[in-house]
């Protein structure tokens, strides 16, 4: 078989050759240790975190090697692809403080673009063209049921399963019905010839997993579909080459297909990168570790975690500390680094699934935002409400003073730095008493004390504290006392515990039936700034609501 002939047979209008896109996409000018690497999805609307983690660790693998981190969109599927996809992967990881060097936006173009796979059709062909110049690839026009016949004979044989050896049907076809075919306008793919042997080993070191051993690739896959388009083994190869990629990092569900890349790298005459291919997350589901499904689990979407409110900062810290065992340790002793500091190393990298546990990243991320300034936290919580909880924001922007008032509340008590929030949507349940409008917070005032006391004792206690509610605000606490002592609550704590059967109850128990009637709970950071915040006309409008409550 002339192989020439051939391939101007199939390509006829493609005159460009490999050695002009060598040209054209030149080596990069960076240090021999710089990483060139890249996050490579599909714009199909989704975001797994995954995905996220795979894009940071590219990222920082490039940063701190001085290299080159860019983004090429795989559109080779255009079933699958979603009206801004590219701008929704752009922002979600921009959110997350990833960005790229290069890629498919403005000012993105590099020179070694088109960073969209749907706009480099001419450069697969050139390439396949070549292929099939040196007979490394051949068109096909096996039908949709040849290909089922093929693979019901091979399942009831218990063969391999696949396009090779004599099965593959179109891989001796002669030149001249070849020819007849295409006048036929009969459709066809092209394929690789695979040169593989069956039993032969091929091998490499991955540097997380070691050296890897792998048959060889022997099946001759589809490289062109029938419209032209190449399906991903073959354009990640051309890509990953013309762009110089050095360092392929990838989900560890690609390390199959390690043989039929490396066999196309070399077939091509391009240089194979390093491949690196990372682990999973997984989830724990009862006893058995799993991964995180798409369909099944809704963290597993990037959206879920700013939806929920996680500082972007909670995500990254948890995401290297799966990334690296070693990274809480450093940022120990680096307590005044961030982790953009941290360089990452692969030997401490997880090798079977890495596990992704959400109490474990609420701990992170109670410490991050105990970390925070309280003007940082009312800007992250502005910005995150004016998305997702219009009545915070509303309580935010409207007085901006009074709102961070109530960050130092929840945030500081006395010297201390408080670690009660992981994500700005506990907010609301938190403390709905501080940020629901009064007449939401309403219907929310639960009636939960015990039944230490009847409802004519509540009744009166809170009577009589209304009535003197803001009289002397600069000792709330003595007055306190001075209110409870004449209503039989003992004002000292020891003398109480002496003789409890002597009171009603102590001035803490005083404390406490405020404390339900005007924020709905038992617990809550300091109840007399907590009324400063709120205003005599709101506590009182909330002491009658509970007055109400007890008379029904
Ligand atoms: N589009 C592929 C994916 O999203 C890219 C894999 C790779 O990084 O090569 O899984």
């Amino acid at each position: 078989m002339d192989y020439n002939k051939l391939a101007e047979l199939v390509f006829p209008d493609i005159s460009g050759t490999i050695s002009y896109l060598e040209e054209i996409f030149p080596k990069r000018d960076l240090k021999e240790c710089a990483y060139v690497t890249r996050f490579a999805p599909s714009p199909t609307g989704f975001m797994h975190i995954g995905g996220l983690y795979a894009a940071l660790i590219s990222s920082k693998l490039a940063k701190q090697t001085e290299g080159v981190f860019y983004l090429r969109i795989e559109d080779t599927d255009k079933k699958r692809e979603v009206e801004k996809g590219v701008e929704e992967i752009i922002e979600s990881l921009s959110g997350y403080g990833i960005t790229f060097d290069e890629g498919p936006f403005e000012n993105g173009d590099k020179g070694y673009g088109p960073y969209k796979q749907s706009g480099r059709k001419e450069i697969y062909q050139i390439c396949v063209k070549e292929l099939m110049r040196q007979g490394y690839a051949y068109p096909c026009f096996c039908s949709e049921d040849q290909l089922d016949k093929i693979r019901q004979t091979q399942e009831e044989k218990k063969e391999a399963i696949g396009y090779y050896g004599n099965y593959a049907l179109c891989r001796e076809l002669s030149f001249e019905e070849i020819e007849e075919k295409i006048s036929l306008k009969i459709p066809y793919v092209v394929r690789l010839k695979s040169p593989g042997v069956a039993g032969r080993y091929i091998s490499y070191c991955d540097p997380i997993r070691g050296k890897i051993e792998m048959p060889e690739n022997t099946l001759d896959l589809v490289l062109l579909k029938s419209d032209g388009i190449p399906t991903y083994h073959f354009a990640h190869v051309v890509d990953d080459h013309f762009m110089r990629t050095n360092l392929v990092v990838r989900g560890d569900e690609w390390m199959a297909s390690y043989p039929v890349h490396k066999q196309l790298f070399d077939l091509c005459g391009f240089k194979t990168p390093s491949y690196v291919h990372i682990s999973p997350i997984m989830k724990m589901d009862g006893a058995a570790k799993r991964k995180l499904s798409k369909r099944k689990d809704p963290e597993a979407a990037v959206g879920f975690y700013l939806q929920q409110g996680f500082p972007v900062e909670s995500i990254k810290e948890y995401l290297l500390t799966i990334a690296n065992s070693n990274y809480e340790e450093w940022h120990m002793k680096n307590a005044d680094k961030t982790g953009a500091d941290f360089k990452l190393s692969f030997d401490k990298m997880p090798v079977s699934g890495a596990l992704f546990d959400m109490a474990k990243l609420m701990d992170v991320s109670r410490e991050i935002i105990a970390g925070f300034t309280v003007d940082e936290c009312a800007r992250q919580i502005t910005n995150w409400a004016e998305k997702y909880e219009p009545v915070l924001y509303q309580f935010a922007v409207s007085d901006e003073e009074q709102f961070k008032r109530t960050i130092s509340l929840w945030k500081i008590s006395g010297k201390k730095v408080r670690k009660d929030v992981a994500k700005w949507s506990e907010l609301m349940q938190l403390f709905d008493y501080l940020y629901l409008p009064q007449e939401s917070f309403e219907q929310a005032v639960v009636y939960e004390l015990d039944d230490k006391y009847t409802k004519a004792q509540l009744t009166e206690a809170i009577e009589v504290y209304k009535k003197d509610l803001f009289l002397n605000t600069d000792n709330w606490f003595d007055q306190m006392k001075k209110l409870g002592e004449p209503l039989g609550y003992c004002p000292n704590m020891k003398e109480y515990k002496k003789n409890p059967e002597s009171y009603k109850g102590s001035i803490a128990d005083l404390c406490s039936i405020v404390r339900v009637a005007v924020t709905g709970r038992k617990n809550s950071p300091d109840l007399y700034t907590i009324m400063m915040i709120l205003g005599e006309d709101n506590v009182q409008k909330r002491l009658d609501h509970f007055l109400l409550q007890l008379s029904c």
